[in-house]
């Protein structure tokens, strides 16, 4: 294992300084639960390593009904599932980190961490497309906003530039009557990576059927998270009926596009987008039409590891 300089910033500016200063010799780390694994593998061998887990302004969560969820980059995969908020104006967030890893990685692993690692398997990353993520990035040349469905550029890979860094991401508040459920596949159960992952977010007009907003985010069926766009666009402004929801099930299979490999073949997991695609819907929607569900229910449901 090569050896590296640990630096810590105190502050947002000290730690885009070092990155700038350190250029590719430096690789920020929050929580530390990827990098360790890599570093040890050999694959990071970073000559500097930043610290910014000790900047407290980036460990914020606020809601409110106006502006939303605000969760700073340092908010621990712990924090999401746990925040009253969070359960009670995102379920489907709070259920995707109570299927993540054991309660020693959840109290260590960062949303900003899960984000910039960029696995297309990242539990959190369906829940926060479905709601419609937008994320800050500051660096040297001040700050952007960039939507998560525009972060990611490939495995491993996202948009941001040298010394930037991800310091806060913002869910806007979720409309009245709306419902939402995440699902993860895992044959061995728990403390495993998703198979695939899938979150529906719904929301209905007044109490009536019509579908007033709907997105879906799959996870571990392409080479970033991404949406099932033709899924959603079947349901937009339509009555909800079982048949449009089987139809919607069926683009999303038809959305994603999955390869082999060791926790699956592309075969099974195209099966399954659809499968679990049409659970999370039919139990979004059941939410959305008054019926909601508890954190407890929502955690016994969000992994699957059989059918
Ligand atoms: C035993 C174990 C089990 C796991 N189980 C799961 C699981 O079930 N589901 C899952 O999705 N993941 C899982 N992971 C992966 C990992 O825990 C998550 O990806 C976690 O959210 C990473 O957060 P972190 O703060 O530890 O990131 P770090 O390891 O600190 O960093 C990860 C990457 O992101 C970059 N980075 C971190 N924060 C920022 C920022 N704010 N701005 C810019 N770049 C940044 C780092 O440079 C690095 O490239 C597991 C890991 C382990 C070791």
């Amino acid at each position: 294992m090569a050896r590296f300089e640990y630096l810590e910033a105190r502050t947002l500016r000290q730690a885009i300084s070092l990155l700038q200063r350190h250029g590719d010799e430096a690789r920020i780390v929050a929580g530390s639960t990827d990098f360790l694994v890599r570093w040890r593998l050999g694959v990071w061998q970073p000559k500097y390593v930043v610290n910014i887990g000790r900047i407290s302004s980036l460990g914020r969560i606020s809601y409110s009904r106006r502006l939303g969820l605000r969760l700073g980059a340092l908010a621990t995969l712990n924090d999401l599932e746990t925040h009253p908020q969070i359960r009670r104006n995102y379920p489907a967030l709070s259920a995707a980190a109570s299927s993540f890893a054991g309660v020693q990685v959840r109290n260590l692993a960062t949303v900003g961490g899960n984000i910039c690692n960029a696995s297309p398997a990242g539990d959190t990353l369906p829940a926060l497309l479905a709601f419609d993520a937008q994320c800050k990035i500051v660096g040297p040349d001040g700050e952007r906003w960039v939507p998560l469905d525009e972060f990611f550029t490939g495995p491993g890979q996202t948009v941001l530039q040298r010394a930037e860094i991800l310091t806060e991401v913002r869910l806007p508040p979720p409309l009245p009557n709306t419902g939402s459920l995440y699902i993860k596949h895992s044959p061995r159960g728990a403390m495993d990576i998703a198979t695939l992952g899938v979150a529906s977010v719904i929301s209905l007009e007044g109490s009536g059927r019509v579908c007033r907003n709907v997105r879906i985010g799959l996870g571990a069926v392409a080479p970033t998270p991404i949406r099932a766009t033709s899924a959603e666009s079947l349901l937009w402004g339509r009555e909800i009926t079982p048949e449009l929801i089987t139809s919607a099930a069926q683009a999303a299979k038809a959305d994603a596009k999955p390869i082999d490999d060791v926790r699956g073949t592309a075969e099974h997991r195209q099966d399954m987008v659809e499968i679990l695609t049409q659970r999370t819907l039919e139990r979004a929607l059941d939410m959305a039409r008054g019926n909601p569900m508890t954190f407890e229910m929502q955690r016994d449901l969000a992994v699957q590891a059989a059918f």
